[in-house]
């Protein structure tokens, strides 16, 4: 059985270290490679062994071969239990612990040599272009935008004719925002609401404006639909010229949180803004 060991001194980053060691591990040729546990080959050796298609285990107290059989110990269970243990796979990183890396190795009979160093890794990332994170859609996100405009749960509620009208809704929203330019911000009701999901796959959470939301910047805001409630109005903060369309006069809105409050049905109201874009 071939037993190589490394030494590893002085610092290394993990995007040097990793390559370095993994050509380490297969120059080498040896079924075992013993490498105390300092912090630099226990942030990067894992990867190494995996890049070297080797075994990896950590934290090794004790090795002992016997013919063509290494066996290990390692603590278990927070010191309770001593395990020991052996691999068929090779070859096999055994990384001891570091205060026990050179007897370990005198036991064995091993030299340990310094790893050696690898040629200088590529560490910066060259950007080829950018996607737009999200469904693979358009973004509805576009925090440059000088209005926001936030659709709340109620573009999914019963309307007046005691049904609901999810594809008018998510045709008025987006209608809106492709002549407008504007950004979609919602509620939390509404992205957190299953039945939404489908007709309003252009939104998600990432739209959610709020407490537990963006706090989006925009010049203006424009909210549909949405009752006003304080932990969506927060997240309003940065907004400065407030407008809502609500059906309900006392909603939110009313109580000093918006500049103007269109009591109106919405989905008429932004149908005749939409007609006057076109
Ligand atoms: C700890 C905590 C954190 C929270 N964080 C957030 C957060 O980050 N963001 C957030 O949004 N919420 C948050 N909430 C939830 C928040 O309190 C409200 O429940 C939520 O904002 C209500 O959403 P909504 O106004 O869209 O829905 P609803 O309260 O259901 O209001 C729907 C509104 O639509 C109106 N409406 C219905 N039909 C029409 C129509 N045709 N035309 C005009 N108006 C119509 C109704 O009059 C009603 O006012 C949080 C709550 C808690 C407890």
């Amino acid at each position: 059985m071939k037993i190589a060991a490394f030494t590893i001194e002085g610092n290394g980053t993990f995007a040097q270290d990793v390559p370095a060691f993994a050509a380490a591990l297969a120059a080498a040729g040896a079924d075992i490679v013993l490498v105390p546990g300092t912090s630099r080959a226990r942030r990067s050796m894992p990867a190494a062994a995996m890049r070297a298609g080797a075994a990896i285990d950590t934290n090794v107290v004790d090795v002992t071969v016997d013919g063509d059989k290494a066996t290990v110990q390692r603590w278990a269970y927070r010191q309770r239990i001593l395990t020991a243990f052996s691999r068929a796979a090779q070859p096999w990183v055994i990384v001891t612990d570091p205060a026990l890396f050179a007897d370990i190795c005198a036991k064995l009979g091993v030299a340990a040599a310094p790893m050696p160093a690898g040629a200088p890794a590529e560490t910066r990332t060259k950007v080829n272009g950018v996607v737009a994170a999200g469904t693979g859609g358009e973004s509805t996100i576009r925090p440059d935008s000088p209005l926001l405009f936030v659709a709340g749960a109620g573009w999914t509620k019963k309307q007046a004719d005691g049904a609901t009208h999810l594809d008018e809704a998510a045709a008025t929203i987006t209608g809106f925002l492709a002549k407008s330019g504007a950004s979609l911000g919602s509620s939390k009701s509404l992205v957190d609401m299953p039945e939404a999901a489908k007709a309003f796959s252009f939104m998600s959470h990432m739209n959610q404006v709020g407490q537990t939301g963006a706090t989006p910047r925009h010049a203006k805001g424009l909210s549909t639909c949405c009752h006003g409630e304080e932990p969506h109005v927060v997240g309003w903060r940065f907004v400065n010229d407030r407008r809502a369309v609500n059906l309900d006069a006392n909603c939110g809105w009313a109580q000093g949180k918006a500049d103007v409050l269109y009591v109106a049905d919405a989905f008429a109201v932004m149908k005749k803004v939409n007609e006057l874009l076109s």
